[in-house]
């Protein structure tokens, strides 16, 4: 069974069409890249696998179960996460705290976090285990504000597992995290558990290379071609799409 799909996607915003008929597969404990130059329509896409955005025509399948009609968080408690930006309630609380609570929320303790029961030990083990698989150990007890950026991403990561998700959804993760921190970033995220299909959305082209085991190229909200790294690496299409950007600046 195939962890995520879409079937002849569409969206349009007005006569724009963002997302062109798009039928994408995602393997179970896939390691899947969407590459596209920019405006090629993928932050639209991930929007409509989330439920952000509905679309025009065309399904969303998720272990194969129709979700193209379900809000976000429905799509979420079946599976499909998304990283967000820190919210500012996150910000004040330390990392073990923050992981806990979305832990929590899981396990429907969020309003009773601060009652000593039980369940609370299991959500602070479940939420170290995380912050051990993310390398985050070491500043479980900092508040997230003051992290360096790239391991804010990292917490940003550790909350979306936190719901236990089939699919993760990673939208240029490394965004505004300097180079130096993107790699440790990207190792980090290509060690998490395959019981985890990842699809990542990234621009740097060494770290796609690095991470993904299958690679679709969207090229005006349709796919171009899809195919292992090396396929795609080799691709005379996919390079003049890049080469034309390139020179477009
Ligand atoms: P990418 O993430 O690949 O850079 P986007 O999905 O952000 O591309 O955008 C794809 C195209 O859709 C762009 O031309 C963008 O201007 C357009 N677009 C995205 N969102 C909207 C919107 N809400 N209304 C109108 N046009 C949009
Ligand atoms: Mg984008």
């Amino acid at each position: 069974m195939m962890a995520l799909q879409t079937d002849r996607l569409l969206k349009r915003f007005g006569g724009f069409v963002a997302t062109n008929e798009v039928s994408l597969n995602v393997a179970e404990g896939a390691r899947h890249a969407l590459i596209g130059p920019n405006g090629a329509g993928k932050t639209t896409l991930v929007n409509l696998l989330t439920g952000f955005l509905a679309p025009t025509s065309g399904t969303v399948t998720l272990r194969g179960q129709d979700i193209s009609r379900l809000p976000q968080h429905r799509r979420v408690a079946q599976g499909l996460a998304r990283t967000f930006q820190i919210n500012r309630l996150f910000a004040d609380l330390t990392v073990l705290q923050s992981v806990t609570l979305a832990v929590c929320e899981r396990m429907g303790l969020a309003h009773r976090l601060w009652r000593p029961v039980g369940a609370h030990a299991e959500a602070i083990d479940t939420a170290a285990l995380l912050l051990q698989r993310l390398r985050l150990l070491d500043v479980a007890h900092r508040r997230t504000r003051d992290l360096a950026y790239g391991r804010q991403r990292l917490i940003e990561i550790a909350l979306a597992l936190a719901v236990q998700p089939s699919v993760l959804l990673l939208d240029e993760p490394a965004a505004g995290v300097p180079s130096g921190e993107s790699r440790e970033l990207f190792e980090t995220i290509a060690e998490l558990p395959r019981s985890v299909t990842i699809m990542l959305i990234e621009h740097d082209m060494d770290l796609v290379f690095r991470f993904a085991e299958r690679i679709t190229v969207l090229v005006n909200g349709a796919i171009l071609t899809e195919g292992e790294p090396a396929e795609i690496a080799a691709d005379r299409q996919v390079k003049a799409v890049y080469l034309g950007e390139a020179a477009r600046g």
